[in-house]
């Protein structure tokens, strides 16, 4: 099995949108639709030829561009089934647990609702990656706009329970202003301060901080650390429960 070939490049403002080819099958997929010219451009540099969009949810700057692309390739759209009726084009529905062929791999579903209802994740066991959209960013996560936070927690486990050498490619580049809050809320983690400072020497070079991984972001991201004694003290919510400590992080974030 060849290894699966991954093209990240930059739409709109801060988003992300990767290229997934398995040379083995000559299958090409793109992760999200955010903006059809870099798709197409990121197509022509490549040279490979699109067969599938995944989408993880709905919003425009993950399907914005999913039906002008497949009018101009044929490609097939793979989508939340809980949410298809907002997923523009979809072809196949997917949803928790279920699992696609892709080319030569099999590809695993996860519902991570919170972001939005019916949000997915798409996992490729065989080379330990996964496409988390809007639910996990690298020290930060989704913003609660449909989910609850009992739901929210509930899917970021099912990250966290991954290996920790997984590679996580989330949709946007947020990780500097996510650092400047989680110093916030655990200044005294030391894997924290080292990777913020890390961080602002990637971006002043302009480089990207995605993709990062489930052993990072459980050692660095607040919002996977809901048990951590010193996010604890630093919001006055000593002895307080996972869920309820995760909803005053996200609650402090987003008053940030
Ligand atoms: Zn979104
Ligand atoms: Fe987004």
């Amino acid at each position: 099995m060849s290894e699966l070939q991954i093209h990240q490049f930059e739409c709109l403002s801060d988003n992300y949108s990767w290229l997934v080819h398995d040379p083995d099958a000559n299958v090409t997929a793109v992760v999200d639709t955010p903006e059809v010219g870099p798709i197409l451009q990121a197509l022509e540099d490549t040279g490979w030829q699109l067969t599938h969009i995944l989408n993880t949810h709905h919003h425009f700057d993950h399907a914005g561009g999913n039906e002008e692309l497949k009018a101009k390739t044929g490609c097939q759209i793979i989508g939340s089934k809980s949410d298809a009726a907002r997923i523009p084009g979809i072809d196949m529905q997917v949803g928790d647990g279920d699992s696609f062929t892709f080319g030569t791999r099999k590809v695993e579903v996860f519902d991570v609702s919170g972001h939005t209802i019916g949000h997915i994740a798409f996992w490729f066991p065989d080379d330990k990656i996964i496409f988390v959209g809007d639910a996990l960013f690298a020290l930060g996560c989704g913003r609660l706009f449909e989910g609850s936070p009992a739901q929210m927690w509930h899917s970021l486990q099912k990250l966290t329970a991954l290996p920790a050498d997984t590679t996580v490619y989330c949709a946007h580049e947020y990780t500097q202003s996510n650092a400047k809050f989680a110093l916030t809320v655990e200044p005294d983690n030391a894997a924290l301060v080292d990777r913020a400072r890390q961080i602002d020497a990637m971006r002043a070079k302009g480089v990207p901080t995605v993709p990062t991984t489930i052993g990072l972001e459980l050692e660095t991201n607040p919002f996977l650390r809901p048990q951590s004694e010193d996010l604890q003290r630093t919001i006055g919510m000593q002895g307080a429960g996972e869920v309820e400590v995760f909803a005053e992080t996200r609650r402090l974030k987003d008053n940030f």
